[in-house]
């Protein structure tokens, strides 16, 4: 017995060891992490998961502070446009740490930051993300032409992270990206509209009633998501609710 506790305090004690000399890093910024702190220090932490806007109810832009209790069929930038989802939900706006990272997950292959993201994501919108009652998540996807210029789908790891934390299935299969189309970013509104119709294609594997939960990085317009929306809509799904990390102006 004796024994057994000297050579678990001794392993204990090693472990202490081993935490003085290399201490967690933060996922983001890299400095040592406190103790009790795993994965993001404080600091990011909170940059990344404290929206500092309201956010528009059906189309998550960024809205005044004193719009939310006038809006009922979506801002002055969704208002009229017909969607083929529910609405859209954001961790926060494509702006500071949020918007730093999600560049890293697109110019580097940082599968292990976008799950950790997805999971931190999960963390802070629990609430709003399990009333949407989702029986599964499925992430936009990329062309395969993109994805192998960057050897992942950032996309696809977040939904995995996210998925993970809020335990349902995850389903990439459900959605093919079957035209290779030009960055949004670049275009205008309409020719984004033009650009990505016709770019999705739901596979036979859609369960007829399913609640999807659309994970995306970012949402520039509503044109992807909406896209994506309506091929799964098309294939049988009975609701979309779309989840992107960052909203942009757009
Ligand atoms: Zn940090
Ligand atoms: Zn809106």
């Amino acid at each position: 017995m004796r024994r057994i506790a000297i050579t678990s305090t001794l392993r204990e004690l090693g472990r202490g060891f081993v935490r003085l000399l290399y201490p967690g890093l933060c996922s983001v910024c890299q400095c040592p992490l406190p103790p009790e702190q795993d994965r993001f220090c404080p600091s990011c932490r909170s940059a990344l998961t404290n929206d500092p806007f309201s956010s528009c109810p059906r189309c998550a832009a960024t809205i005044g502070p004193f719009a939310l209790a006038s809006l009922k069929d979506g801002c002055t930038r969704c208002a009229g446009l017909p969607f083929r989802f529910e609405r859209a939900l954001r961790l926060g706006p494509y702006e500071g740490l949020l918007r730093d990272v999600i560049l890293r997950l697109k110019h580097l292959n940082a599968d292990g930051l976008a799950e950790l993201m997805g999971e931190l994501w999960a963390e802070t919108l629990q609430t709003k993300l399990r009333e949407v009652r989702a029986d599964v998540v499925v992430p936009v996807p990329l062309h395969w032409r993109r994805r192998l210029e960057r050897g992942y789908n950032q996309s696809l790891s977040l939904a995995r992270g996210l998925a993970g934390r809020l335990a349902l299935p995850i389903r990439p299969s459900w959605l093919r990206r079957i035209r290779h189309t030009p960055m949004q970013t670049e275009q205008t509104p309409s020719a984004r509209q033009a650009n990505v119709r016709g770019a999705f294609q739901a596979t036979r594997k859609v369960s007829r009633g399913a609640c999807v939960l659309l994970v995306d990085d970012v949402m520039t317009s509503s044109a992807t998501v909406n896209a994506a929306a309506a091929a799964l809509r098309g294939a049988g799904a009975d609701r979309v609710v779309v989840a992107v990390l960052a909203r942009a102006k757009g």
